[in-house]
């Protein structure tokens, strides 16, 4: 069971109601494992009342007994009602919308308490997570990031890797304890607010380059005559192994279970990797980094999802873009 926190994030015996905003691919599966785990009260938003009904139908087989699962009205309904709220949106604009609404959002329900925890596990850009979480902290409550990795098969068995900006230890501990455990297995703190989207879109630059290098490897080896399985066993027992080569292959055949055998289906989406290389890219501007490989591979990105065939195609799919777009020999 879960413990309402104090000012000072100290568990007590008490149990709170959770909210959960964003009930899409990742937040659906967050919430259910959520709502299950803890047996909270439960109250559910999202910007489409038919998903938001449909949770609370699932929710039916799910729920402990007794537990209460409701559909809030808006974001400002929802939080007038809960003590902890999740949050999993599609990007900066939502985040900012749901949370700072005059009218319609979070802030505007919580006003008056000061005993409210916000955890934003969106993966959006850093100034727009350390501007809510500041507005958040000006009106009393506490905001932290959380965004994850691991995608929807880590969402639905609870695996997830959750990277948190906290104000501090205790609080970070108090929220991995009573919240995102029940939804992830490794869950860091990656220091103060806004650090977590740090860490989550560095991560995804690299994976984001590595994923195009290994696709340009590999259709050079295959081009030259290599067979893509000897090819990609040499390169992941020699120095140029890496998770894009050794564990999620870009070239069909070469792993049974991965999208790129599957036609590039499933996975994580091109449009989700342009979204986070340009996070990244506009990060590294504002703070005057060079990311010439990031930038690339950010162009590359931006072109692959923005046609039609790949738009809705795994990130490694980039493989078969590349492949469609040279002189056939
Ligand atoms: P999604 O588009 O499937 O879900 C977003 C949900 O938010 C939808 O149900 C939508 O209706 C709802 N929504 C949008 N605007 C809203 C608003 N103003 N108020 C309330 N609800 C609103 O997205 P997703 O794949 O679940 O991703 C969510 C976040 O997690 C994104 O930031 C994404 O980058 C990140 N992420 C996704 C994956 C993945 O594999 N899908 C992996 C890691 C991180």
């Amino acid at each position: 069971m879960l413990a309402r926190r104090t000012c000072s994030f100290q568990p007590i015996s008490i149990q709170p109601t959770i909210g959960f905003v964003g009930l899409g691919q990742m937040g659906f599966p967050m919430a259910a494992n959520l709502m299950k785990k803890t047996g909270s009260p439960f109250v559910v938003f999202d910007a489409f009342p038919a998903t938001a009904s449909k949770f609370v139908e699932n929710a039916k087989d799910l729920k402990a007994q007794n537990q209460s699962v409701s559909v809030a009205a808006t974001p400002r309904d929802l939080a007038a009602q809960c003590d902890v709220i999740v949050t999993m949106l599609p990007a900066g604009p939502h985040v900012k919308s749901v949370y700072l609404d005059a009218e319609t959002g979070l802030l505007a329900g919580i006003k008056g308490r000061n005993n409210v925890l916000l955890v934003d596990s969106s993966t959006i850009d850093v100034a727009t997570s350390k501007h809510v979480a500041e507005t958040v902290g000006n009106a009393g409550a506490v905001m932290l990031d959380a965004p994850v990795s691991g995608g929807t098969l880590g969402a639905e068995a609870g695996t997830l890797t959750f990277m948190v900006g906290s104000p501090s230890v205790t609080t970070f501990n108090t929220v991995k304890d009573t919240i995102l455990v029940h939804m992830g297995k490794n869950i860091v703190h990656c220091g103060t607010v806004g650090n977590g989207q740090v860490a989550k879109i560095c991560n995804n630059m690299m994976l984001g380059i590595s994923m195009v290098a290994a696709s340009e490897t590999m259709n050079l080896g295959v081009r030259l005559g290599m067979d893509p399985k000897l090819l990609a066993g040499i390169i992941n027992t020699s120095s140029g192994r890496c998770w894009s080569t050794d564990t999620y292959n870009p070239c069909p055949g070469v792993l049974p279970n991965v999208p790129a055998s599957r036609d590039y289906t499933g996975g994580f989406g091109t449009s989700l990797m342009a979204k986070d290389l340009s996070l990244a890219v506009s990060a590294a501007h504002e703070s005057k980094s060079t990311v010439t490989l990031g930038a690339v591979a950010h162009q590359i990105y931006n072109q692959v999802s923005s046609q039609k065939e790949f738009k809705n195609k795994d990130f490694s799919s980039v493989y078969k873009w590349l492949n469609d777009n040279q002189e056939k020999i």
